[in-house]
């Protein structure tokens, strides 16, 4: 069960997250260019956006808010979720961490699913716990969720919102279960206490100055959680969970009508007290002076800026206006702009910051009633100070001379293609995407209008609203003075260090404050991606593969292409194309060339355009390529939107044939990296990784993370040479694409951009993997601050055959392991907050090797326990699996490959895996899944043990 800081809005999540950002006190100047636009007279007249009429608001009279809505993406599922309007904001002082505590409860009990009973049901309709079913609480909101659900049986549905119904006043609290309870939120603040969490926790009073904010972390105080009394709970849950403060939604392939009667009658009864408390908003003021925070931990890798401008969000009366999707969209180009200016200058040698990253939402992603424009930087070490007053010069430059024509063509054209995108998908937004809107809706107050209005209305306006606008906006929300200005720095607390002191921060302020500066010069290489066309090969022959639906080709440099044609989305094509060779064609003395081979291609250039020309040129297109280069086989993955599909082959194209070296590019890359390895020791996570890896390749350098000296030996030059023996012969290559692409359109681009490609010599490759063998034991101690062991075990089995049959046994068999370890090592015993199982068959060598995988993170006291248990039900499970563990995960295997038939990307590892291993993962998977039986899975688990490999990697705090 998560705890969020206040959401950061992302492209993925629904239509609104991408349109992203900002909301603002509007100013004179900027609401007379906004009338301008919209051509009204005043912003209260300001048209409102039109809610979108397929869905289904309404209001109980106890005051539940619902929302419904019929979709059928994914097909016959629907999603369910309760949003409470209150969060840790509410807690009194002597409640810190309870609302966090009860959304935990919610689980363990409640009128209807007596505890334990709740996971245990919705397993049987194929709902698994932590995937479909969870929640998570901020400081201003607590949001539960069951998604995918299948429609098929009414009465799952139903119960569905019986669960809802618990969640919002049937919650049982009971003595027992807190009890139980307060061991597993110990070990997920364990868990989750990394050093800039420990700073900002340390430092939040100071930055929310005069704000109850500074002082409500979700996770709260453990002394709290250890002592509190029940009643306390209780009483914050009858305090603050009412219908007043809830809105059910459910998206899905629903009947709306009767889901609405439902509703009502389930949730009517619910009594609000007349003197029931209020939400009320907590201010966060302003502050006239600016205000420096420094903090430092031990574990700090690098430093880190977080510089934050304040501003008034926009009123909630305008949120449902016009008023917002200008100001969302104006804040958008803006953060967008300011974004490519820093990963520019990144690209010089002597920039004293490896990153810098603007983004524009609720004050320090908490504050839903302060907005910030919030700068993260990475400093070079050492140059901590100058980064702070490059960022600052950089948002000075933008509020004195605003951005360059060039700039925001490209902005605009990025956004514009972006919502296209969204757009062309329309009749297939997920249950999800609209979900997470009508949160936002609810919550927020964010306007909801049809994608068809939202692609209209935003079209409108970036044509009508000029750079002028922009420019002014911009100046208004990146402040050129020192009201509201929150900086806070992070460092690593070292011996014998200086330290970077609040007064070192206000000199640097007014450093800047006192330059002149010049505009920024928007240099920009104006020519087609590729000038010139190689010579066109031809499609040789042509056959059909009926039972997986694709068609193959093959080209006249023997290159074979598979097209899939599919329409589970309107907006993606996707392709991959894969050959032998890999890195087994090189030695040992390229560690660092392969280490580096897949950065090497990301931070060049392509053609006759660098890096920074490319990222220029691509402005406005969704195309993008990456590589990746295994042990004995190397691919290049890539995708587009339909329109784009040229480019995406243009991309192939040129990166097999012309990557274009980039010295600037390719050295921030490597200073990036250096820093990162020069304080890896103090990264737990990245230790514990190198080592466990280490064990698994038996100590092979190839796995092994560099050290900082070690990066010397990056040799640009020949790496180069590695990539372009490994792509440039297309003729080896397998191509796999598919997606919505018209089917006679891209023969041409086929025979333009693969045809053409070199036929080259078959490659052999040889196997370069060394997995361990037999009984391995890696036991080590590490000093950190916030005490928090590792666990993991490895059996592995290279003696077994690479079926469809064995691929489910091993999935079945991990499942169950996990099922059987959450119950055992977290339930029973609280070891650790989160415990798995996994499985892999690595297929990149002679033959296939199978592994089961257990790992957790557990509470240090609790390591030994959690160890044997791991050890001591795998072992179990190889003579005696219950039917009530193999049931529940054949229905939810069953419901997931369902939604994976609907998805390209599923579509690409069946294809990929049947023309490179020759293994159908697709026909029969049903009929495979539903003859399991607990004999079968425990022949399979007893024979991955009989090969006698484990291998035990712990990592333990020093005491
Ligand atoms: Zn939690």
């Amino acid at each position: 069960m998560r705890i969020v800081r206040k959401k950061i809005r992302i492209f993925a999540n629904g239509k609104f997250n991408h349109l992203n950002h900002s909301k603002m006190k509007l100013r004179k100047l900027f609401v007379a260019a906004l009338l301008f636009v919209v051509g009204t007279t005043s912003a209260q007249q300001m048209p409102e956006v039109p809610v979108d009429k397929d869905v289904r608001i309404g209001k109980l009279d106890n005051g539940l808010t619902y929302y419904l809505r019929h979709n059928n993406t994914p097909e016959k599922k629907a999603n369910f979720y309760i949003a409470q309007r209150v969060g840790s904001i509410q807690e009194d002082d002597s409640q810190q961490g309870l609302a966090h505590f009860l959304e935990h409860m919610a689980f363990n009990g409640s009128e209807h699913f007596p505890s334990g009973k709740m996971l245990e049901y919705l397993q049987t309709i194929g709902v698994q716990f932590g995937r479909s079913l969870n929640a998570y609480t901020s400081i201003d909101r607590t949001v539960y969720y069951i998604a995918d659900v299948s429609t098929e049986r009414q009465s799952a549905l139903d119960s569905c919102l019986l669960v809802l119904r618990d969640w919002s006043s049937g919650i049982t609290a009971d003595p027992e279960e807190i009890e139980k309870e307060r061991d597993v939120i110990h070990n997920e603040y364990r868990m989750r206490t990394a050093p800039t969490m420990r700073m900002i926790e340390r430092a939040l009073p100071q930055l929310f100055q005069g704000s109850k904010y500074g002082y409500r972390m979700p996770i709260g105080k453990m002394e709290i959680i250890d002592n509190f009394k029940p009643e306390e709970l209780v009483s914050y849950y009858k305090k603050w969970y009412r219908p007043d403060n809830q809105a059910v939604v459910i998206v899905g392939d629903i009947d709306v009508d009767y889901t609405e009667n439902l509703i009502k009658k389930m949730f009517s009864d619910i009594k609000v007290a007349p003197d029931a408390a209020k939400v009320v908003d907590e201010v966060v003021p302003d502050n006239e002076q600016a205000i420096f925070v420094a903090e430092k931990d031990k574990e700090q890798q690098y430093p880190v800026l977080m510089l934050s401008m304040k501003r008034d969000p926009i009123p909630a009366e305008l949120k449902k206006t016009m008023a917002y999707l200008v100001t969302d969209y104006l804040s958008n180009l803006t953060c967008d702009m300011l974004n490519s200016r820093f990963s520019e200058l990144q690209q010089q040698p002597d920039c004293p910051f490896i990153q810098a990253q603007a983004q524009d939402g609720n004050f320090m992603q908490m504050a839903r009633t302060k907005d910030a424009v919030l700068l993260i930087c990475v400093a070079k070490e050492g140059k901590e100070i100058e980064t702070m007053q490059a960022v600052m010069r950089e948002v000075k430059r933008v509020h004195d001379f605003g951005f360059t024509a060039t700039e925001f063509a490209r902005a605009k054209a990025e956004y514009l293609s972006r919502l296209e995108k969204l757009y062309t998908n329309r009749d297939k937004m997920k249950n999800g995407q609209y979900a997470d809107d009508y949160i936002e809706n609810f919550l927020e107050n964010d306007p909801i209008p049809s994608m068809e209005d939202l692609y209209q209305t935003m079209n409108m306006l970036a044509q009508q609203l000029p750079l002028e606008v922009v420019n002014q906006y911009a100046q208004q929300i990146v402040s050129a003075d020192d009201k509201n200005l929150v900086a806070f720095q992070m460092e690593q607390e070292k011996d014998g260090k200086t330290y970077i002191t609040p007064e070192d921060m206000k000199k640097a302020t007014e450093g800047v404050r006192a330059e002149t500066l010049t505009a920024w010069v928007d240099n920009v290489k104006e020519e087609p991606l590729m000038a010139e066309m190689p010579a066109t090969g031809k499609i040789v022959k042509e056959s059909e593969n009926k039972a997986l639906g694709y068609k193959e080709l093959t080209l006249s440099n023997g290159a074979k292409v598979i097209l899939k044609k599919t329409d589970f989305k309107d907006d993606e094509v996707i392709m991959q194309a894969e050959a032998k060779g890999g890195m087994s064609l090189f030695g040992i003395e390229d560690k660092m060339n392969l280490q580096l081979i897949e950065p090497a291609q990301m931070y060049s250039g392509l053609g006759n355009f660098s890096k920074s020309e490319l990222d220029k040129a691509l402005a406005g297109k969704q195309a993008s390529v990456h590589i990746s280069v295994k042990e004995d086989r190397q691919y290049i993955s890539g995708r587009s939107v339909p329109k784009d599909l040229e480019t995406l082959f243009q991309l192939f194209y040129l990166s097999q044939t012309n990557i274009k070296k980039d010295e600037k590019s390719m050295a921030s890359f490597v200073n990036q990296m250096q820093m990162i390895l020069k304080n890896k020791s103090l990264n737990h996570q990245l230790v514990y990784n190198d080592s466990l890896e280490s064990t698994k390749n038996s100590g092979n350098p190839l796995y092994k993370l560099p050290d900082v000296e070690e990066i010397e030996k990056f040799d640009y030059d020949r790496t180069l040479q590695m990539l372009k023996q490994l792509y440039i012969n297309g003729g080896q290559f397998i191509y796999t694409i598919i997606g919505n692409f018209d089917e006679q359109a891209i023969r041409p681009l086929i025979e333009q951009y693969i045809a053409s490609l070199p036929a080259g010599k078959a490659v052999q490759a040889k196997d370069v993997r060394t997995f361990f063998k037999g009984n391995k034991v890696n036991s080590f101690e590490k000093q950190m601050e916030t005490p928090q062991a590792q666990t993991t075990q490895i059996w592995m089995n290279d003696n077994m055959p690479y079926t469809m049959e064995n691929k489910v046994l091993l999935d079945a068999a991990t499942r169950i392991l996990t099922r059987i370890y959450l119950r055992t090592i977290r339930e029973e015993e609280s070891a650790a907050y989160n415990v798995g199982c996994g499985g892999e068959i690595n297929t990149n060598g002679s033959k296939p090797v199978f592994f089961i995988t257990a790992q957790a993170p557990t509470n240090p006291d609790k390591q030994k326990i959690a160890e044997d248990l791991m050890v001591k039900y795998i072992t179990e499970a190889a003579t005696k699996i219950a039917d009530d563990d193999l049931n529940p995960i054949k229905e939810i295997m069953l419901k997931q490959a369902e939604d994976a038939n609907r998805e390209n990307s599923h579509w690409m590892d069946v294809l990929t895996e049947w023309t490179a291993e020759g293994v159908d993962l697709q026909t029969n998977y049903a009929e495979t899944v539903n003859a399991l039986t607990p004999q079968k899975v425990q022949k399979f688990i007893s024979d991955v043990l009989a090969a006698g490999n484990h291998a035990s990697i712990v990592m333990m705090p020093t005491k």
